[in-house]
């Protein structure tokens, strides 16, 4: 197990999260506190730049229609290219290839400008929330907003995007399973950032990132009421209660049964003992 030491447990009294790195807190304790508080890295996997790309070109093309300056997908498109071949971090491709992602990339790109985008009302893009500070559980959660949508009645959600190889079923369903938390922490940072109560469900703009047309698929999928889980009650924590209670005590445990748990993801895999 890592135990921080003594000038980290004071740091820790005012631990920053970003709402992104929160379901690794849950996978792997242990890999989080390598990564997060001792600011250890591995390289971006090539799965993660696709993802990355994807949000880049996306988000430069509806947030310049939220400012009533919209470009063309074509236009909006030259974001994801940029992001593959000029990442801003080390990328491990492995199997993968910048121009493989790049086709891939560019294929849901258009999709997404094509068929999603004109049906959804935005309120916000990429809003950023610098700090939302949660005195008694000594947490501050930061992040970057995906999408704020507005739905029919008005009211205001999170939408965020998801991408991966099994992010939507061949009959069209996203997969929404194992997001609520994070969605949750986005609903919070939201209300920081545009100072307005965030009450529809949070929605998941899935996007299946196979090699085949077919594979390629786009889809929305809702969470209603993340937020239980993260905040809970008297009865049962939340999240965040779980996550104060790990910060506080400094023991930071392995799972070694993480999907990620590996040497491409993990940046103290060959120190560790629990995966021996
Ligand atoms: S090697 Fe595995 S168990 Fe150990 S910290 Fe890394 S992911 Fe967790």
């Amino acid at each position: 197990m890592n135990a921080v030491t003594s000038q980290e447990v004071a740091a820790l009294g005012t631990t920053f999260i970003r709402a992104s790195s929160l379901p690794e807190m849950f996978d792997c304790p242990s890999r989080w506190h390598a990564k997060q508080i001792l600011g250890l890295r591995t390289p971006m996997s090539g799965k993660a730049a696709l993802g990355k790309a994807i949000h880049a070109s996306t988000g430069a093309f509806d947030a310049a229609r939220v400012l009533g300056s919209p470009i063309t997908a074509d236009d909006a498109a030259g974001a994801a290219v940029d992001a593959l071949h000029r990442p801003d971090e080390d990328v491990d491709w492995e199997d993968d290839s910048p121009q493989k992602a790049e086709s891939i990339a560019l294929a849901l790109h258009g999709k997404y400008c094509a068929e999603i985008a004109p049906t959804q009302d935005y309120a916000a893009v990429e809003a950023k929330c610098e700090a939302l500070t949660i005195s008694d559980l000594g947490i501050t959660l930061t992040g970057t907003i995906d999408r704020v949508y507005r739905d029919d009645t008005g009211a205001l959600g999170i939408a965020d995007i998801k991408t991966g190889k099994t992010a939507v079923s061949a009959a069209g369903e996203v997969k929404t399973q194992g997001h609520g938390l994070q969605l949750a922490t986005y609903e919070l940072l939201a209300e920081t950032a545009i100072q307005q109560p965030i009450t529809a469900p949070a929605r998941v703009v899935g996007m299946q990132t196979g090699v085949t047309a077919k594979a390629q698929r786009i889809a929305l999928g809702e969470i209603d009421s993340p937020r239980d889980a993260l905040i809970g009650d008297q009865d049962q924590p939340g999240a965040l209660q779980h996550a104060a209670a790990m910060l506080k005590s400094g023991m930071f445990y392995p799972n070694p049964r993480s999907m990620l748990c590996g040497e491409r993801f993990c940046p103290i895999w060959h120190t560790c003992n629990a995966r021996k």
